[in-house]
């Protein structure tokens, strides 16, 4: 890509409501933009960075045997009925009429319309386990809206359902998503931990959350510093008013409360604040008892499917990767969460020999398949240096007045160091580097 074609709305303006650096550099990267209240768009960068969290999802999830579908996104009120969801959702779910006057919803979560899919076409043992899932729009109409991409109203999630002849087959489904969950967020470059959790709403029995560990996260856990125990604390304090205050606490507050709790491997346990990612729960037969869903087991007899549930938060994990991943001048990507590897610097676009080695490393990079764009705007050089900065390119090549001797200089997003190369190693060497 070149950087005069792109359509990269940098702005040094922060939005009033943005208190987290991921909000404030999301949007004056040019990665998102504000529709309205929880409703955000993605401009090109910010579509490339969720497009290849979302490919990462759906790698990890096909190889442990998922299938991939894609529910519509509105669904008839009449299967929220039958569960007792159209009750208990309240007005986090957002209905709507048609113009013969039916009720729909805008789906905040799939499971009914998960069983209702399977049901009828999955009709025996022989044809279980099955692991179903989508990558797709869901609504929750919150009541506090915030923090950009990570409490949107209109956000991306990747939700999983997987239908069993027995307990014993739906848990190991479970340990098999803990352990894929746990590849997903390791390549996605992030520092997270997997917590005993609260199943809420959704109702059932085993359920952890994924937590990417950062001191603005909303939730408050409490971790072993031995061992791998962790647990969010709504699992740990009964009083939901005593919840709601730690979660309130800002992390240094917390690190100065008194912990008598211990766990599993006697070692005291320490307040962490977390986001959490991803959420996965053992839900047993709720869904399929209250749906009528059966399959016949090795004996003719009818029976309602044991079912898992498995969530990731695939906009919220945009907005997790730079909470974990930035300095004050911006952005610092990952490795597989980049929009663009490299980032050729033409200082001077009037110099020739400049703009010649611009183009020819542009053209060499590309084609090697390394995602490359080639900043060749008249602008002056700091500024563009700034907005290089400021979206988190993992490597820049800047080509300036060093290149009278015949060299380049590299500069490091992560490291913010400049290493000198000479021009007839910069190609290899930048190659090493993206490899
Ligand atoms: P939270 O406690 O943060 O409200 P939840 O427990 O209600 O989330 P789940 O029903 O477990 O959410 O949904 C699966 C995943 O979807 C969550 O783990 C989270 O990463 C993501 N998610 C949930 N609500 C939102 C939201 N409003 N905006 C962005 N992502 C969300
Ligand atoms: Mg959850």
């Amino acid at each position: 890509m070149r950087r005069s074609r792109a359509f990269i709305p940098t702005t040094k303006e922060v939005p009033s409501d943005a208190t987290l650096p991921s909000h404030q550099f999301l949007v004056r990267g040019g990665f998102i933009n504000q529709q309205g209240a929880g409703l955000y768009n993605y401009l090109p960068l910010g579509k490339i960075v969720l497009e290849k969290i979302r490919r990462i999802v759906k790698d990890e999830l096909d190889k442990a045997g998922c299938n991939e579908v894609q529910l519509s996104f509105v669904t008839p009120i009449g299967l929220w009925d039958t569960s007792g969801r159209a009750e208990t959702m309240g007005k986090e779910m957002l209905r709507i009429k048609d113009r013969h006057d039916n009720d729909f919803v805008l789906s905040p979560t799939n499971e009914e319309a998960m069983v209702a899919l399977v049901k009828n076409r999955v009709k025996s043992y022989k044809d279980l386990p099955v692991n179903l899932y989508q990558i797709n729009t869901k609504f929750r109409d919150e009541a506090r809206p915030r923090y950009g991409l990570m409490r949107g109203r209109e956000f991306l999630m990747k939700d999983g359902y997987s239908f069993h002849s027995s307990t014993e087959d739906m848990v190991r489904e479970f340990e098999l998503m803990e352990s894929t969950y746990k590849k997903i967020f390791t390549r996605l470059g992030l520092d997270f931990r997997v917590v005993e959790a609260d199943s809420g709403a959704i109702g059932g029995s085993g359920s952890k959350e994924f937590h990417v560990l950062a001191d603005s996260g909303e939730d408050t856990l409490m971790v072993c510093e031995s061992c791998d125990y962790g647990a969010n604390i709504e699992t740990i304090f009964e009083d939901e008013a005593e919840v709601d205050a730690l979660n309130e606490k800002s992390y240094e507050e917390l690190v100065a409360l008194d912990t008598a709790k211990k766990c599993s491997c006697g070692s005291d346990l320490f307040f962490k604040k977390g986001i959490e990612v991803g959420h996965i729960f053992q839900l047993g037969t709720n869904y399929s008892q209250a749906l009528d869903a059966k399959f016949n087991d090795e004996n003719g007899k009818p029976k309602a499917f044991e079912m898992a549930t498995f969530g990731i938060g695939v906009s919220r994990l945009v907005a997790s990767v730079i909470e974990q991943n930035h300095d004050e001048s911006g952005c610092i990507w990952t490795k597989e969460t980049a929009p663009y590897m490299v980032n050729i610097m033409i200082s001077n676009i009037k110099d020739s020999e400049q703009s010649e080695l611009g183009e020819k490393l542009y053209k060499e990079l590309q084609n090697e398949n390394v995602e490359v764009i080639l900043d060749d705007r008249k602008d002056r050089f700091g500024f563009k240096m700034k907005d290089a900065e400021l979206i988190g390119f993992p490597y820049t090549i800047i080509i300036g007045k060093e290149l009278a001797n015949g060299a380049v200089q590299i500069y490091d997003r992560r490291t913010t160091e400049k290493t000198s190369v000479n021009i007839d190693e910069v190609f290899s060497k930048v190659m090493e580097l993206v490899k």
